[in-house]
Order: structure tokens, then C-alpha cells, then sequence
């Protein structure tokens, strides 16, 4: 379990390989946010091999990374995170996994050549590549209730087509761009308290009320419902600038 006192922990699963389109931006804007709460903010890197603390974390963070990468990584994560990630979700730990990340915690992940990765099975997903690779920018109308605005915009470029099982259920609906496999018009999946997406960009500074959706998720278990308001003008000025860009992009 995580410290009772004022630390929040977010672990960072394979730092060196699973880091693709500036998805670390993911990791600061949570860090940002907790501090701004009054949280000593913490990072733990999750390299390969034995890891410890991961019973600390209180939000994974799993970002993109191209076949290559997924394969160096693949089998680390069934045998050395599995088992302790498993543990902390759980307990109520948060995961937000983006692009290849994602991939890795459903069934498997096949690439174009028709090898197959493994994956841990945590979400009800699986992903085959396709020949064209999905790139562009992506709006998503979000099925999450509470959020507000009820739009997600990010970047999408992958070639993976991934498909919900019927335990997991999509983070919403694309208003434009590909998302998930380009035909059933869903973009990532929701499973407790595990979140999966196709946005790059990175995804939390744009989307700042995402953000406190997984921090809050993640500090119930604390005994945590609520978060302090914070001036999001600025963060909401850029989600206004994308979505405006995306739906015009000849302006
Ligand atoms: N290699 C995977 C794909 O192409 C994931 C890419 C990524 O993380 N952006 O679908």
C-alpha cells in the first residue's frame, strides 16, 4: 500500500524504452497537479528486471514506443511487473497506458509482420497492426460522465487496430481522427481503475481535467474524493486551440 502521509507516487514503467511523442508530459502535468495539492510529488522509475516500491505507486504510467521497443520489453513486463502491477491495481493504484503501453496490458499485441507480443491481459483488448498507420489529430467525445468539457484531443500515429472485449469499455467516441481501430469510431478503454488511449501529445496538459479524473481515482483508496480547484485557463486554452485545429485544420 502506498504511504498513508502526503506523498504522491507515480511509477514509470520502462523510462528508456516506452517514451515516444513527448508522452512524459503525461508524468509532469500528474506530478504538477498532486504538488499543487500540497503532495510531496514523487517519481519511481520502472526499468527492466526486479523492481521494488511498486506497492508506493499510486498512478503507472506506461507510454508509446515503436514494435522494436515493445519488443524489448514484452517479456520483462510478463515476468518481472505482472505480478506486483496486478497487486497494486488491485489495491486501487491507477495505470495510464498510451499507444504501445496500452497494447501491452490487454491479450496481445500482433505486429504487421504477423509476430505476436503477449501482453498481461489486465484489459480486455487486443491489438493487430494493419498496413496504414493511423497519424493526425483526434477528438474524442468522452463517455466518462463527470468530466467536464466532455472532449479529449490528443495525437494519434500508430499502426496497431484494437479491438474492447466485453469487460472494458471505450474512454469515448471519435469526433475526429482513428482512434482505436478506425472503423468501430471508439478511441481507448476504461477497465476500473486502468485507462488505455491512442493520445499522444502528450495527452494530460492538454486535458487537465483527465488529469484529476486519474488523480482522483487513484487517491480513493486514501480516503481522497475531493481535489482543490485549480486555474486551468491556460491548460484549457491549448484543449480549445487543438479541437478548433483539428475540426478547421485549413484556418
Ligand atoms: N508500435 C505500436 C503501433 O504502431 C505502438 C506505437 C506507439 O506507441 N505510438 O501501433
Amino acid at each position: 500500500m502506498p504511504r498513508t502521509n502526503n506523498i504522491f507516487t507515480v511509477g514509470w514503467l520502462y523510462p528508456d524504452l516506452m517514451n515516444i511523442y513527448g508522452d512524459r508530459g503525461n508524468i509532469l502535468t500528474l506530478l504538477k497537479r498532486a504538488e499543487w495539492r500540497g503532495y510531496e510529488a514523487r517519481l519511481i522509475e520502472l526499468g527492466r528486471g526486479t523492481v521494488t516500491q511498486m506497492d508506493e505507486v499510486d498512478i503507472f504510467f506506461f507510454g508509446g514506443g515503436q514494435d522494436r521497443e515493445q519488443a524489448l520489453v514484452y517479456e520483462d513486463l510478463l515476468e518481472f511487473k505482472q505480478p506486483p502491477l496486478e497487486k497494486a491495481v488491485n489495491s486501487g493504484a491507477g495505470v495510464l497506458a498510451v499507444c504501445g503501453g496500452y497494447q501491452l496490458l490487454g491479450h496481445y499485441y500482433q505486429t504487421g509482420e504477423g509476430e505476436r507480443f503477449p501482453g498481461i491481459g489486465m484489459i480486455d483488448v487486443r491489438t493487430e497492426a494493419g498496413k496504414k498507420r493511423f497519424i493526425g489529430d483526434v477528438v474524442v467525445d468522452t463517455e466518462i460522465e463527470t468530466l467536464t468539457p466532455k472532449t479529449l484531443v490528443g495525437f494519434e500515429n500508430h499502426s496497431g487496430r484494437t479491438y474492447l472485449g466485453p469487460k472494458a469499455r471505450p474512454l469515448g467516441k471519435t469526433r475526429i481522427g482513428y482512434g482505436n481501430n478506425g472503423s468501430d469510431k471508439t478511441e481507448g478503454c476504461l477497465q476500473g481503475t486502468v485507462l488505455g488511449t491512442y493520445l499522444h501529445g502528450s495527452l494530460l496538459p492538454k486535458n487537465p481535467h483527465l488529469a484529476d479524473y486519474l488523480i482522483r481515482s487513484a487517491l480513493i483508496r486514501r480516503g481522497v474524493d475531493e481535489l482543490s480547484p485549480l486555474d486551468d485557463s491556460v491548460e484549457l486554452a491549448a484543449h480549445e486551440r487543438i479541437l478548433q485545429r483539428a475540426q478547421h485544420p485549413h484556418r
